[in-house]
C-alpha cells in the first residue's frame, strides 16, 4: 500500500516510512492512496477473532511493508491482558437505558491514547532497529498524550523522550504518572510556564534545521498514520461487541478534539464497516459541532480555547480534520490545499453546500455538551448504573443521549477513566466519593519522581537535551 499527501505534492512512501515522518514535507497529511474494502465474507470470518488476531487482520492492511511475522509479533507484544486489564482488551457494557460504552482506557495511562500509542511505541523501535537509527522525540503536554508517549516508548532501545510540561499545573496523579517513570531513556521537563508556552518551545526546536538533524528530532502527535491505523481495530472490535450479526448496524459517538479518533472511525466506514452514524461530541470548545451543524469551519487561537472540565477536548483546531476533509471533497488535494490556505490566513471555510453529503454519505452529526451537562451526566450513571465515569466520556453520554434515534443502536467510547479526575468526580458525586482505581497505579503518588525544572525558554531545553544525549 502507498501513502499519499492530502496537498497532492509529496512522493508516495510505505507505511514504515511514513510511520517516523509526522506531517508530508508538503504540509498535508498521509493517508492511504485507496481504503481497503472489507466484504461481507471477510467481515463474517472476523466476528470471532481475538483483539490481537483482529489487530493484525487489519493492521496488515496497511502495514504491508513490515513482513506479516514481525507484525503478528509486535501486535502479540502490544495488546496483551497483562497491559490492558483483560482478554477482551476493549470490554463492551450497557448503561440502563441501552447506551453501550466501549472501554478503550484499560491501558498503563487509564486513557484511549495508550491503544494506539503502545503499538507504535513497539513499531518504532522494530522500524529502527532494521534501519540502525536512533530518534529523540519531543513532545509538549499538559497531561494524557505525554503520559500514554512516555509509557509507550519507556525502556525502547534507539529512543529518548523529551516531555514538556507546564511546572504546577497538572494534577498530582498525572504529575505522579510520568515523573515517576524510573526509565533512563525518559526525561521529563517542566517548564516555568503554561502548556502553549510548552508547545512555542517545541515548535522553535522544531524549526531549528540543524538541531533537528543533528540530534533526529521527532515526534509522536495525533496526526501519526500508525496511531490512526491502530485505532481502527477497536471500531471493528466494538461493532462486533454491540451485534449479533453483520445484518446490524452500529452508531459510535465519540468525545472529539483534534478529530484522530473519531477520523478512525470514519475509515472504519469507508472500508465497509456497518456504522450508522458517527457522533462527534465536543465540549465548549465547539469548533467540530459548529461545523457539523452548519458547514463552516473556523479554528480558533489558543487565547479563544476555553479551559474546561474535560481538558482533553480543550482544542479549537483539529489537526486531523484535514484527512476527512480530503475525502468529502473527493480527495481533491488542490481544493483541500486551497481551504488550508483560508485558514493559515486566519479566515475559515465554509462547505455548507455539502451538509447533506456529510450526513447522509458520510454519516457524520455532533452534539455538543457544557459542563453541566457533564456533571449532571456523571451523577446520572452513578445513581442509575453504580458506575462512575469519567468527564469526558460524560460528554459523550450526554450528546449520544440527545441524538439517538428511536432504536439506533449506539456506543459511546470511553477515553479515559475516571480516576485521572478526582477534583471533577468530587463535584458532581461529592468530595467523600471513593473513585475505583485499576491495581497497576495504586500509591504512584509516593514514588520518587524525576523531573527537571526549567526557565521557559527554547535555548534552556536546548542545552540540557544536549548535555543529557552527549553524556
Ligand atoms: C485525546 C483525548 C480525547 C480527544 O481525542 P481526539 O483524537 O483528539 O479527538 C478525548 N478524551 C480524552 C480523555 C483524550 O485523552
Amino acid at each position: 500500500m502507498k501513502y499519499i499527501s492530502t496537498r497532492g505534492r509529496t512522493a508516495h512512501h510505505r507505511f514504515s516510512q511514513i510511520l517516523l515522518m509526522g506531517l508530508a514535507p508538503d504540509g498535508g497529511l498521509f493517508l492511504p492512496e485507496h481504503y481497503p474494502h472489507i466484504d461481507e465474507q471477510t467481515l463474517y470470518q472476523w466476528r470471532d477473532l481475538s483483539y490481537p488476531e483482529l489487530a493484525f487482520q487489519i493492521i496488515k492492511l496497511f502495514a504491508d511493508d513490515i513482513p506479516e511475522a514481525d507484525l503478528k509479533a509486535i501486535i502479540n507484544q502490544t495488546y496483551t491482558t497483562d497491559a490492558f486489564g483483560s482478554e477482551t482488551i476493549t470490554p463492551l457494557r450497557r448503561l440502563h437505558d441501552g447506551i453501550g460504552i466501549l472501554g478503550l482506557s484499560n491501558g498503563p495511562t487509564l486513557a484511549f491514547k495508550d491503544m494506539a500509542m503502545q503499538f507504535l511505541g513497539n513499531t518504532f523501535e522494530y522500524v529502527l532497529s532494521k534501519e540502525n537509527k536512533a530518534l529523540n522525540i519531543i513532545g509538549a503536554t499538559s497531561g494524557d498524550t505525554g503520559s500514554a508517549a512516555e509509557y509507550a516508548l519507556r525502556g525502547k532501545n534507539g529512543i529518548h523522550v523529551f516531555m514538556l510540561s507546564p511546572n504546577g499545573k497538572m494534577s498530582a496523579f498525572q504529575r505522579a504518572q510520568m515523573y515517576s517513570l524510573p526509565d533512563a531513556n525518559i526525561h521529563n521537563i517542566a517548564i516555568d510556564g503554561m502548556f502553549d508556552d510548552c508547545q512555542d518551545i517545541v515548535k522553535t526546536l522544531q524549526n531549528d534545521e540543524l538541531f533537528k538533524e543533528k540530534y533526529q528530532l521527532s515526534t509522536v502527535n495525533s496526526i501519526n498514520w500508525g496511531r490512526i491505523a491502530a485505532q481502527i481495530v477497536y471500531y471493528f472490535k466494538g461493532y462486533f461487541a454491540a451485534t449479533s450479526s453483520n445484518e446490524e448496524k452500529v452508531s459510535f459517538c465519540v468525545p472529539s478534539g483534534n478529530f484522530g479518533n473519531v477520523c478512525a472511525g470514519h475509515i472504519a466506514r469507508m472500508m465497509g464497516l456497518p456504522i450508522h452514524r458517527l457522533i462527534v461530541a465536543t465540549n465548549e470548545n465547539d469548533v467540530l459541532y459548529e461545523f457539523f451543524k452548519s458547514g463552516y469551519y473556523k479554528p480558533r487561537v489558543a487565547a479563544q480555547t476555553r479551559v474546561t472540565s474535560s481538558p482533553s477536548m480543550d482544542i479549537s483546531k483539529a489537526s486531523n480534520f484535514e484527512r476527512f476533509i480530503f475525502d468529502l471533497v473527493d480527495r481533491d488535494a488542490t481544493q483541500t490545499e486551497a481551504l488550508w490556505d483560508e485558514i493559515a490566513a486566519g479566515n475559515g471555510f465554509n462547505l455548507h453546500l455539502l451538509l447533506d453529503k456529510i450526513r447522509e454519505q458520510y454519516g457524520f452529526v455532533s452534539g455538543k455538551s457544557l459542563h453541566s451537562n457533564r456533571i449532571d451526566t456523571i451523577a446520572n450513571v452513578y445513581a442509575n448504573d453504580n458506575q462512575i465515569i469519567d468527564p469526558h466520556t460524560a460528554d459523550g453520554i450526554t450528546v449520544a443521549r440527545n441524538l439517538r434515534e428511536a432504536g439506533e443502536n449506539v456506543v459511546c467510547l470511553e477515553t479515559a477513566l475516571a480516576a485521572k479526575f478526582a477534583d471533577t468526580i468530587a463535584e458532581a458525586l461529592g468530595s467523600n466519593i471513593n473513585i475505583p482505581r485499576p491495581a497497576v497505579t495504586e500509591g504512584i503518588e509516593d514514588l520518587p519522581q524525576r523531573v527537571q525544572v526549567l526557565p521557559n525558554n527554547a535555548a534552556a531545553v536546548k542545552m540540557y537535551m544536549k548535555e543529557v544525549l552527549n553524556g
